[in-house]
């Protein structure tokens, strides 16, 4: 069923020759590949054995799919929406956390929370594993960890019309969301683990959920929104813009893939 609906997308965007959701999954997928290929290989084997013979990226956008509306409370668990004008600081981050629990970071913490408890049943473990391998890329994806006025796209021709048919244009997250554009979501995670240097690896080791979405916050804060500053509901996008913007969000691919690895290493640390 999953080929056939990836296969349906893919036609629909060759046909519309326009961004389509389907990047995105291409991305959640590419990250979780990306973090197979850096995983320990007990944290593998646990992994499979929880994951019932599915793998990582055949998981990686389950959290977007039917459950959103079999559980429908899930459907806040992708972002957490920080007002942008907020002055948030790396310390003081966690006191812009909405109260409720319906947000991702929320959301993370309670699954690695479960993961390592060796009392949580293997089919809870089983969803767990799947919702965390979800939001760990989601918590990447600069406008997941960002709230500002919801902006709409007006420079290509698909939007105009369906600003005329007064259908939704596509916005900026979504823009964001489908950056960068993937083909094959593994051959594409194997190319980037290529790219990633030591060093580069070393930096963004850094076990911390905090830290991750306040550098999601801050891209969106003082690249993002002071790119579109102004409080217009409909913008244009500068000839370019994808291509000038590809490095910040190719980067937090790669670091999310990275992280999810180490996040895995320790969820499933003996
Ligand atoms: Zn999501």
């Amino acid at each position: 069923m999953r080929k056939i609906i990836l296969g349906l997308s893919f036609i629909l965007c060759l046909i519309a020759d326009n961004y389509c959701l389907a990047w995105s999954a291409h991305q959640h997928e590419a990250i979780a590949k990306l973090a197979e290929l850096n995983v320990k290989p007990a944290t593998l084997a646990k992994i499979r054995d929880i994951l019932k013979g599915e793998t990582m990226v055949s998981v990686a956008t389950w959290a977007d799919g039917e459950i959103r509306q079999t559980m429908s409370e899930t459907d806040h668990w992708h972002s957490v929406g920080i007002p942008v004008d907020s002055d948030v600081t790396r310390e003081n981050i966690t006191t812009f956390y909405p109260e409720s629990n319906d947000n991702v970071i929320y959301q993370l913490k309670r699954l690695i929370a479960e993961l390592k408890d060796p009392k949580t049943p293997a089919e809870v473990k089983y969803t767990d594993l799947k919702f965390l391998i979800h939001f760990t890329a989601d918590l990447h994806m600069p406008m997941h960890c960002a709230k500002g006025r919801s902006r709409y796209i007006l420079d290509t021709d698909a939007n105009k019309a369906k600003e005329k048919a007064k259908e939704k244009p596509e916005s900026l997250h979504t823009v964001w969301d489908g950056m960068i554009k993937i083909k094959n979501a593994e051959e594409f995670a194997v190319k980037m683990n290529k790219s990633i240097t030591k060093t580069q690896k070393k930096k963004w080791a850094v076990n911390d959920p905090d830290l991750w979405v306040f550098e999601s916050f801050k891209i969106s804060k003082e690249i993002i929104f002071t790119d579109f500053p102004g409080t217009e509901k409909y913008i244009t996008i500068p000839d370019g813009y994808r291509k000038k913007m590809e490095p910040v969000a190719q980067e937090r691919i790669k670091q999310a893939g990275i992280r999810l690895a180490m996040l895995l290493d320790y969820v499933f640390a003996k």
